[in-house]
């Protein structure tokens, strides 16, 4: 008996390896060559993608099936270089930070990780939240939770009374003094210690707040916060252990800090200059823009009550400036990430930058080559994932339309695959 079930197992599992899925494209966008390419079949066995052929195969075998996309437009699963995976805002988000348990932060979390993979971002950088974004992770890649892949900063890295430090604007009773295991560092040990800490939580990269921000209770959005000391001990340490570093900014000075203290990804980089477009040239530094969470916050800080007092005047300032920021950095060759900063806004509606980055003056075909391939690259995983190709691992998704054609199209991904599994048809 044991034999014959050992034998069915086998058998099973045999067909199970030996099962193809075609995918027939109408239009299949080749992110590497930045073409549209017509009548194209994907064949996916597991996970994984075998080949990428020319016409509408006919599969070879019975058991091989079909999926038909003859009048979509395909392309790979999109990534996003920047969310926050534990929140979305809302009025009553300052008062849950005295409210919400873990559990609670967990629970919801699911609910935005299943969101922003239904939006067709099969892939995600989060950058920022308070460990359990790390927990939500490795749940993901059990397959306990459906969302996209997470590469997680865990929490952040920011100075005492700066953008991530946890207690700002709590009372006297309540603010304590957080230190490197809560993410707030003064001095070089500090910031080396910071960074150890993440590893040990098991962050896969490093986020500092390398300026003031808008939506902390805290009254600058652009004053530098770190020591250029404290940033190279931060990068020399995250290299160590095989981390990149994000830093967020709005002020030019913090800016020019982080970019030559060695950080990977410069995010919202509101308030850049001309000589900090050529510092990140020369430095290799890439643009993460946040043009959506820019527009949102400064709508919101229109409706009273929204935001705390300290914020509004902030968020009026800085958020619609980030566009024409993207626009010239643009125009001056920066290399740019795609990043949305969703969670500042609702999670799921990342798909909105590709407009703004359109409408700024970046070719469509562009802006979907900074969330694929572009991004692959500063995440390190260019060799199996940004593109549809051989070998690469099967993160799929389709759209009614051309997106070169109409870019909003992709605000309504109507097919997702990640890994070979179908999650959206
Ligand atoms: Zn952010």
């Amino acid at each position: 008996m044991k034999k014959l079930l050992l034998i069915l197992s086998v058998l099973i599992s045999y067909s199970a390896i030996s099962q193809n899925t075609y995918i027939h494209c109408g239009k299949l966008i080749d992110t590497k060559k930045g073409k549209v390419l017509t009548n194209q079949t994907i064949i996916i066995s597991g996970k994984n993608i075998i080949s990428v052929e020319n016409g509408l195969l006919t599969p070879k075998n019975q058991e091989d099936f079909i999926i038909d996309l003859k009048d979509k437009t395909v392309l790979p699963g999109l990534m996003d270089m920047h969310v926050h995976i534990e929140h979305e805002s809302n009025p009553k988000k300052y008062i849950e930070r005295f409210t919400d348990n873990e559990a609670d932060i967990a629970l919801k979390s699911t609910v935005f990780a299943k969101a922003t993979l239904n939006a067709g971002f099969t892939t995600v950088r989060d950058l920022g939240g308070t460990g359990v974004n790390i927990s939500l992770r490795n749940a993901i890649n059990r397959g306990d939770v459906e969302g996209p892949r997470i590469f997680t900063a865990g929490k952040s890295i920011a100075t005492t009374g700066g953008h991530a430090d946890p207690t700002n604007g709590m009372s006297n009773y309540l603010m304590g003094d957080p230190g490197p295991k809560e993410g707030v560092v003064n001095g070089v040990d500090d910031a080396r210690k910071a960074v150890r800490q993440r590893y040990k939580d098991g962050a896969d990269n490093i986020k500092i707040t390398a300026t003031g921000g808008v939506l902390s209770v805290a009254k600058s959005s652009q004053n530098p916060q770190f020591t250029l000391e404290e940033i190279k001990e931060i990068c020399r340490t995250a290299k160590d252990y095989g981390m990149t570093i994000a830093a967020h900014a709005h002020g030019d000075e913090g800016m020019q800090r982080a970019i030559i203290g060695g950080v990977t990804t410069i995010e919202h980089g509101t308030l850049m200059s001309e000589e900090t477009m050529e510092l990140m040239k020369q430095y290799g530094t890439y643009y993460v823009p946040t043009i959506t969470a820019g527009k949102e916050v400064a709508e919101k800080a229109k409706i009273a009550g929204f935001y705390p007092e300290l914020v509004v005047p902030k968020a009026l300032e800085i958020g619609p400036k980030i566009q024409e920021t993207f626009s010239k950095a643009y125009k001056k060759g920066v290399k740019i990430a795609f990043g949305t900063d969703a969670g500042v806004f609702k999670h799921g509606d990342n798909g909105k930058e590709f407009g703004f980055m359109v409408e700024a003056g970046m070719p469509a075909i562009e802006a979907i080559q900074s969330a694929t391939i572009t991004s692959a690259n500063i995440l390190g995983i260019d060799n199996e994932l940004g593109e549809i190709k051989s070998g690469y691992l099967a993160d799929i998704i389709a759209v009614n339309e051309n997106p070169i054609e109409n870019i909003k199209t992709l605000e309504n991904v109507v097919f997702v695959m990640k890994e070979g599994i179908v999650y959206k048809q």
